[in-house]
């Protein structure tokens, strides 16, 4: 069985980046009928773990992720650390170093000169005498001395690390008794059964020091797949100043969990050149090998084309009930469907929706100056005065085509272009130009309305 898990840092908010990585591992577990955990790394007792939480369930809730299980909290999980460094003292592989500051100073001063790379060079390793007086041990793990370390990454292949570039004895307990990262990081995944380990590549570093602690554990080791950052459109690494960072706000922004889940698949992983992904499709075919080995670029483009996509293809019924949330209420109105079917091929997002279709519900209250001039030219007022007056001495005026036939007889009687009437009607209808047709707006408003809107027009020009 796969067991994959999301380790978040809680920041306050659910992180872009971090959806992505939980996606994938979400999805590799769920792929192979797996399990998915999640673990909220709260080590740093100073930040608020329990809003953190609440955020990064509310972002899951909101896209349809769901862990397996009780979440494991870090903060929670001492004892279980403690018996580990007890362990690993016992047996030898972990030892107290008495270094003092001013020894550490020493070391480091001495290896700046010697143009040295700063590390612990191991004098308490063998220490077997008096300990010092005054001086709270840390406690060190015994690290390789020589040889290489490989990371048999899923994604990036296979990566040796020079035991001598990069490793030190260092240090899984502080002086004050407290686990250091790695080493809980490592023990929690080897205890929570995670076999495959999916994370951002800029853990990579952090790898080498895990894999010492799992193998002075005798844990085996888990399948570890480091996912490339998402980068920005100049090759920056994904920042505030490129857009929304918090997944929240992209509900906020009107954007539909389906479309940001199908934009993150895709960031950095690839089916031929599939783009679009139902939530089935993604779980059908996502396998961490086909993550690409260098960074994806963020394209907000794209998530807008996708956005759009799953707008137009959603059901009047779901569009209806997700606008509810951008202060839209249409399920009594009449005529909701012409609407929506109007709207939704035209909408980048359930924002621009809500207001394309507030522009179409409301009265206008000022007209673009502009258009107006635009519109209103020659006999202008006088066609509409006419169409008006057809409009309103019909009983039959329901659906677009009805309107649609009004205004073809104003078009013949008169013989004018279409736009001799369209335009200054569009502007009393909606303000300005632009929007859907005008008989599908006439259509939604219903006659009395639209009579109002021209009588207002006229009044105004
Ligand atoms: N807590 C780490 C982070 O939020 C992730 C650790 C991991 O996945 O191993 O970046």
């Amino acid at each position: 069985m796969i067991t994959t898990r999301f380790a978040p840092s809680p920041t306050g908010y659910l992180h872009i980046g971090g959806l992505r990585t939980a996606l994938f591992s979400y999805l590799w577990a769920k792929h192979n009928s797996g399990k998915f955990v999640l673990r909220i790394e709260d080590t740093d007792r100073s930040r608020n773990n329990e809003d953190a939480t609440k955020a990064i369930i509310e972002a899951f809730k909101w896209v349809g992720l769901e862990h397996d299980g009780e979440i494991t909290y870090q903060s929670k999980r001492d004892e279980i650390y403690k018996k580990y460094i007890d362990r690993l003292l016992q047996e030898g592989r972990a030892y107290r170093c008495y270094m003092s500051k001013d020894e550490l100073d020493a070391m480091r001063e001495a290896q700046t000169q010697a143009k040295e790379r700063p590390r612990y060079d191991g004098r308490y390793r063998d220490f077997d005498g008096i300990p010092p007086e005054g001086i709270e041990p840390v406690i060190r793990i015994k690290a390789p001395t020589s040889g290489t370390i490989t990371v048999d990454d899923g994604i990036k292949g296979k990566i040796e690390f020079n035991v001598d570039d990069i490793l030190d004895d260092f240090i899984i307990a502080r002086s004050d008794g407290t686990p250091t990262y790695n080493f809980v990081v490592a023990i929690d995944d080897a205890l929570m059964g995670i076999n495959s380990v999916i994370r951002g590549d800029d853990h990579l570093s952090n790898t080498p020091k895990q894999i010492v602690v799992y193998e002075a554990l005798g844990f085996a080791l888990p399948k570890f797949y480091h996912v490339p950052m998402i980068h920005n459109e100049n090759g920056k690494k994904l920042s505030k100043r490129d857009g929304a960072t918090d997944v929240m706000m992209y509900k906020e922004m009107g954007y539909l969990p389906e479309a940001l889940l199908n934009f993150l698949v895709r960031l950095g992983w690839s089916h031929g050149d599939q783009e679009i992904f139902s939530f089935d499709e993604m779980l059908a075919l996502f396998n961490p090998k086909d993550i690409n080995k260098s960074a994806s670029i963020y394209n907000t483009e794209k998530l807008d084309w996708l956005n759009a996509h799953y707008i137009k293809n959603s059901s009047n019924d779901t569009l209806a009930k997700l606008l509810e949330d951008y202060d839209l209420l249409l399920s009594s109105h009449d005529k909701r469907e012409i609407l929506l079917d109007a709207i939704k091929d035209r909408s980048k997002t359930l924002v621009d929706m809500a207001s394309q279709i507030k522009e179409i519900l409301d009265t206008p209250d000022s007209y673009d100056e502009k258009a107006v001039k635009k519109a209103f030219k020659g006999e202008a007022k006088d066609i509409l005065k006419d169409f008006k007056q057809k409009i309103e001495s019909s009983q039959e005026l329901h659906l677009p085509s009805d309107y649609h036939h009004m205004l073809e007889r104003v078009v013949d009687e008169r013989e004018i272009g279409f736009g001799k009437i369209g335009q200054p009607l569009r502007v009393a209808l909606v303000g300005k130009m632009g929007g859907p047709g005008i008989d599908t707006i006439m259509s939604v408003i219903g006659k009395d309305e639209t009579v109002a809107r021209i009588d207002n027009i006229l009044a105004t020009v």
